[in-house]
């Protein structure tokens, strides 16, 4: 089912994301995970791309068999910048051939060692060619509250926002952010912008210490001051660090679909237990759909 019908559909949607594994020899590994954290019946699932391409396979096998063997709608990530013209065209005929009808369009982050292709520079220009094989597929984009790390004037990065959407996407993803304040700020500078496809806050629980220092640092997120005592407190014991990360990351969904912002996208990491947390946390406010694990 396309994901621009399921957020019209349904007041409020949870997603949770799998990555795919960078070795063969981990796919069981994550295909487990994938399927327990489906059995949480979440609105849909993202399952990430790596950006050289390399562990593309592993995306649409993960893909396909949550849609086909589990029933879970489906959002398969693909990128460009590390890419030829003719591999994403291959992957897109993958993606169809499976019937996958969402695709989350990515540049992808630039290699640091630098690029060896450039028939790509920019995401608008992925979205083009997905529409030009199939314009009924729903495209999703990323975006970021905080302007992307690239973007030195956040108002740039908003009009280069504004053309992925008007090259054809369906609606929005952000990056993680832990202030809900900052994502509030940014959908009124959206809207001001005439971006109006549906945006999906993405949260990230972090539940150890090392994200912190990993994901978070990457992102670019600030950290405010109630997250950082709370990665203090508690950053050294795994089982509290763990529960205060479900925490945080719940009560920044509360808060959100209190203030109206209701289609919420979380990075569950390939934890299931996580992803549990949360909609256990949420069981009654999503509906009882959304509320049990279906073993
Ligand atoms: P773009 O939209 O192309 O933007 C990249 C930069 O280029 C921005 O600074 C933008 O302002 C600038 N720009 C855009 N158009 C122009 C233009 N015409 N002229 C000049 N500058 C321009 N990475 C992965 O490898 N795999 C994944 O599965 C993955 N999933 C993600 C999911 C989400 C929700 C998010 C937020 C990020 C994800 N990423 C993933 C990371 C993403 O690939 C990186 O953040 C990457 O650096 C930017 O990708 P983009 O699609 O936003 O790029």
């Amino acid at each position: 089912m396309r994901i621009d019908q399921i957020l019209k559909e349904k007041e409020i949607t949870i997603s949770f994301e799998v990555f795919p594994p960078k070795t063969d020899d981990k796919y069981a590994a994550v295909e487990e995970a994938a399927r327990q954290i489906a059995a949480l019946r979440p609105d849909f699932m993202s399952v990430t791309y790596g950006a050289g391409g390399g562990t593309s396979k592993n995306t649409a096998g993960i893909a396909a068999d949550l849609q086909n063997k589990y029933g879970t709608p489906v959002l398969a990530h693909l990128t460009c910048v590390s890419s030829t013209k003719k591999f994403v065209s291959d992957m897109i005929e993958v993606y169809h051939e499976k019937g996958i009808e969402n695709i989350m369009a990515l540049r992808g982050d630039i290699p640091k060692e630098g690029r060896s292709v450039f028939d790509y520079d920019h995401a608008s220009q992925l979205i083009y060619d997905i529409k030009c094989r199939d314009e009924n597929i729903c495209i999703g984009g990323a975006c970021y509250p905080e302007g992307h790390v690239e973007c030195e004037r956040p108002s740039e990065d908003l009009l280069h926002l504004k053309e992925k959407v008007d090259a054809g996407c369906d609606f929005l993803t952000t990056q993680m952010f832990f202030d809900n304040n900052t994502l509030y700020n940014f959908l009124y500078r959206l809207r001001e912008k005439g971006i109006d496809v549906p945006v999906l806050p993405g949260i990230m629980p972090i539940t150890n210490k090392k994200q912190v220092s990993r994901s978070v640092a990457l992102s670019g997120a600030t950290i405010p001051q109630r997250f950082r005592m709370m990665v203090d407190r508690f950053g050294d014991d795994p089982a509290k660090m763990a529960q205060a990360g479900v925490i945080y990351a719940t009560e920044q969904i509360i808060d959100l679909i209190s203030n109206g912002v209701t289609h919420i996208h979380v990075y569950s990491m390939n934890k299931p237990e996580i992803a549990a947390g949360i909609m256990n946390s949420l069981s009654a406010i999503l509906g009882s759909g959304n509320a049990e694990q279906k073993e």
